[in-house]
């Protein structure tokens, strides 16, 4: 895997399938920015597109069947509409191309048979989002080749479909949404009870800052099981306090909300959410304000109440988060669901280097394994290249 993303498309079809492609579409990754626990929770998200893409080469095939072919794996893999009619019978890596043509025909459309070549700058399974991004480049690339009319406002829902129906992991749709409609220079505001999105302007390049993205590289511990007792921990919670979900905890009542509830951790996991979704609210309003450094304390908030509150942290991601901020990060915070995966912290560009050797150098301290660290800037969403 060496060269550009999309030329590494381009040469897997032509050594493939033989012939060139008819175009060549690409999604990013993304990172959640803040707001943590709160989609399941009707409440509030605040994720941006990054630089990294996932690009997809892919043309028309005539017998009305898929072929795809992906770097991360040297056989292809073919499917017909039989399998593509029925979860579970394409599994592996190409259920999340197998998911999109499913989702794109219980929509209703005629879907084209297609051969497709996927090469990735995204970190795969790291917590950035590499399943929306194949499933974004996919369907763009589908509905373009068969000139489908389904409007970007309506394809994350199906890219969600793809994943939660087809491949059968549950997710939300913060990250269908972030690659398929972020915007360069902008973090996307997502009200998960309505799915209104609105793009707000987060132009670090211009303010000469950077997010430091650090790969905790700790295995993901229990994180599916932890995952899903923290779902019933909201919900019971939400039930017990009388209200749709917990975003319906107004900030003004949380103490009161809190005097209701008999234990302890429960106290705390409401806490979590309610100040996490007042958390991306005033973040949303410090960057529309153009004050993208006085957000720095809302994502260290953010951590504390993660790793205090919510009890999601592990000590690598601590460690991370302590080190980014002794080393001058504004702000500094784990993103994603927890248990592993990334940090994020928000530092001056030219200081992103020196942050991420002092996050580095207290991995080393601690005796864990060397983290990755990425420096990035919003970028935009899905597209079609050339
Ligand atoms: P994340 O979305 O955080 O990267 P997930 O577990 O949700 O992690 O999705 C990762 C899975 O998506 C991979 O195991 C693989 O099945 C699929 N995938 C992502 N990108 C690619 C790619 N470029 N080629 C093949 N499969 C991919
Ligand atoms: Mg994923």
């Amino acid at each position: 895997m060496s060269g550009d993303v999309a030329a590494r498309a381009t040469a897997g079809f032509r050594q493939r399938y033989g012939g060139e492609p008819a175009g060549r579409w690409a999604a990013p990754g993304r990172v959640n920015l803040i707001g943590e626990h709160t989609d399941y929770n009707d409440g509030f998200v605040l994720p941006f597109a990054l630089p990294l893409r996932t690009v997809v080469a892919a043309a028309v095939a005539d017998d009305g069947r898929w072929s795809v072919w992906s770097e991360l794996d040297d056989e292809p893999v073919e499917f017909g509409p039989a399998e593509a009619d029925e979860p579970g019978r394409v599994d592996g890596w190409a259920a999340y191309v197998a998911g999109v043509v499913w989702a794109l025909r219980a929509a209703g459309h005629t879907v084209p048979g297609a051969r497709l070549a996927i090469a990735s700058d995204v970190p795969v399974g790291s917590g950035l989002s590499s399943s929306a991004a194949i499933e974004a480049a996919v369907l763009a690339a589908l509905v373009e080749l068969g000139g489908l009319d389904l409007p970007a406002e309506r394809r994350p829902r199906l890219a969600q479909r793809a994943e939660n129906d087809y491949v059968g992991a549950p997710t939300g749709i913060m990250d269908q949404s972030a690659v398929i409609r972020g915007r360069s220079g902008h973090a996307l505001f997502l009200d998960c009870r309505t799915e209104e999105v609105e793009q707000i302007p987060f132009d670090l390049g211009a303010a000469g800052l950077a997010v430091l993205v650090i790969d905790s590289r700790a295995p993901h511990r229990h994180a599916d099981g932890e995952y899903a007792a923290r779902r019933k921990s909201c919900e019971r919670a939400a039930e017990a306090l009388g209200v749709a979900a917990l975003r319906d905890v107004a900030t003004g009542d949380l103490d009161a909300a809190l005097a209701r509830l008999d234990d302890d951790e429960t106290r705390r996991r409401v806490r979590h959410v309610v100040t996490e979704d007042q958390r991306v609210l005033d973040t949303v309003e410090l960057l529309r304000a153009g004050r993208i450094r006085d957000i720095g304390p809302l994502l260290t908030a953010s951590h504390a109440s993660m790793r205090d509150d919510f009890e999601i942290t592990v000590p690598e991601i601590d460690t991370a988060v302590e080190a980014a901020l002794a080393a001058g990060a504004y702000g500094a915070r784990m993103t994603g669901g927890g248990f592993g995966g990334c940090v994020l912290a928000l530092v001056d560009a030219d200081a992103a280097d020196t942050v991420a050797a002092a996050v580095t150098a207290a991995y080393a301290d601690r005796g864990f394994a060397a983290p990755g660290t990425l420096t990035v800037l919003p970028a935009g969403g899905a597209s079609r290249l050339d």
